[in-house]
């Protein structure tokens, strides 16, 4: 399972600088989806072959008391699950009483932290780190987020000290791998016993697993399927026993191990900004997309026509995904999930050849010409081969391809999604340059 390291410290003291330093961000994509709220607080990031999730926690400051917060306290819950702490502090500002604060809490979590001297431009390193020794945490690492000075050396230590990845799970999974993620009371947890419910459906229970969701073995007209349960039904010993607390870190690593994702919106709420953030994570992670209104039944004409509009207004840039207006509690159109799961599964694996991908890419050229590099230069593409599947990766080969502007990424993007009739995945197109 993916690492997960937490980003901690007051405002202003470099963790978003620190945070983009560290992911490898897509954001020149993904900004361009009008209606979709960025939430920047997590990423992914590699270290040499190794992935991490990496979450900005800038929701404490360990000064207010505003820590009661919904906010603070989605902070404090990603650091008790992260795997690693990285806790930043200033030091032009030198040790303040809100880092005692913070690294009081860390302490008291008995967490694996490590004290990082961001700004360590222009300032002694040893002076630096005499002072923040008075924090009790430990070796400081003085880095400058900024120009990345310090930051290898920091996460050379961290990969050192991390277990490598743990074996898979005992009983490894089958099947297409579907997460249910959503909010809180989205209906989550009543669409899991619904799927799993259902006629034909023969459950295999797990022996536990080393994760934190519950992986459920199941066969559906005897075709093996998987659903990556981030509601905890089948941990609960009975109906009774209070829900779980919701997890982004636990939803995220969901997301990151599925095949297709789907997302669960509660329509007698409509569409909220947390949902966004969800999205926005599945197309980050790049994966296969169902999305599930849930709780259609018993509302009214005119909001259902209200949900409708804000679907055409907010999630016009997932139009690749098929939108299921379902209620888990009666079971209606939860069977119908499944053509769009099985399709967007497809899609997100079928294999593309060379030939056709390259004849689709000339046409599309032909069709509509790269613009001219600044230098005034023609940016040329010429061929396109199949770099990975869920998502599909399409590698386009040519010359100026860094100039490629982001407007025409999405028109190649969107030809190809179409030429190769893909439906509920989206497709990512990168590029190798001659020159
Ligand atoms: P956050 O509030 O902790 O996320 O802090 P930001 O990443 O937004 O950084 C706050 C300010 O400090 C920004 O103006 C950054 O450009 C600046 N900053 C971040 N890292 C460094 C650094 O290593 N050196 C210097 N001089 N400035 C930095
Ligand atoms: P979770 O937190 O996302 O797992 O949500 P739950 O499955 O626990 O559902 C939250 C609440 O919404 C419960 O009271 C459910 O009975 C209710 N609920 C779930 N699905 C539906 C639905 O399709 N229609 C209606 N009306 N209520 C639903």
């Amino acid at each position: 399972m993916i690492p997960v390291i937490a980003l901690v410290g007051r405002p202003n003291v470099g963790k978003s600088t620190m945070f983009n330093r560290l992911t490898r961000s897509r954001d020149a994509i993904v900004a361009n989806y009008e209606g979709l709220t960025r939430d920047r607080k997590y990423g992914e990031g590699k270290f040499d072959d190794r992935r991490y999730m990496l979450i900005d926690t800038g929701g404490i400051t360990g000064e207010e008391a505003g820590i009661d917060s919904a906010m603070a306290e989605q902070s404090l819950q990603a650091i008790d699950e992260a795997d690693v702490v990285l806790f930043m502090v200033s030091s032009r500002d030198g040790v303040t009483s809100g880092d005692f604060a913070i690294a009081k809490h860390l302490r008291a979590q008995g967490k694996k932290v490590y004290l990082v001297a961001n700004k360590i431009d222009g300032m002694d390193p040893d002076m630096v780190a005499s002072q923040f020794y008075e924090l009790g945490i430990g070796e400081v690492f003085a880095t400058t987020a900024t120009h990345g000075r310090g930051v290898k050396s920091l996460m050379e230590t961290v990969f050192e000290e991390l277990p490598e990845a743990e074996e898979e799970p005992i009983a490894t999974s089958t099947g297409i791998k579907i997460a249910i993620v959503g909010r809180p009371n989205v209906g989550k947890s009543t669409l899991v016993n619904r799927m799993l419910g259902e006629d034909r459906v023969v459950v295999y229970d797990l022996p536990g697993t080393t994760r934190d969701s519950v992986y459920i073995q199941y066969e559906r007209f005897d075709k093996p399927y998987t659903i990556i349960d981030t509601a905890g039904v089948r941990r609960r010993k009975n109906v009774s026993e209070t829900v779980e607390k919701f997890s982004i870190v636990k939803t995220l690593q969901a997301i990151d191990d599925a095949n297709v994702v789907i997302l669960v919106m509660d329509a007698s709420e409509g569409i909220v900004d947390q949902d966004l953030h969800l999205l926005g994570s599945v197309i980050d992670a790049g994966r296969a997309l169902v999305v599930a209104l849930n709780k259609w039944d018993g509302l009214e004409d005119s909001h259902k026509q209200y949900v409708k509009n804000e679907l055409e207004r907010r999630l016009r840039f997932i139009d690749f995904a098929n939108i299921h207006f379902i209620s888990a509690l009666h079971g209606t159109g939860v069977g119908n999930l499944y053509k769009s799961i099985e399709q967007a599964y497809n899609s997100a694996t079928d294999k593309l050849s060379t030939s056709f991908l390259t004849q689709v890419l000339q046409d599309a050229v032909k069709e509509h010409q790269p613009p001219m590099a600044a230098n005034g230069r023609r940016i040329k593409l010429r061929y396109a081969h199949a770099g990975g599947s869920n998502p599909p990766v399409i590698i386009i080969h040519g010359n100026q391809t860094a100039k490629v502007p982001a407007h025409y990424v999405r028109y190649l993007e969107k030809t190809f999604r179409t030429a190769l009739k893909l439906r509920g995945t989206p497709v990512r197109v990168e590029f190798k340059t001659g020159d």
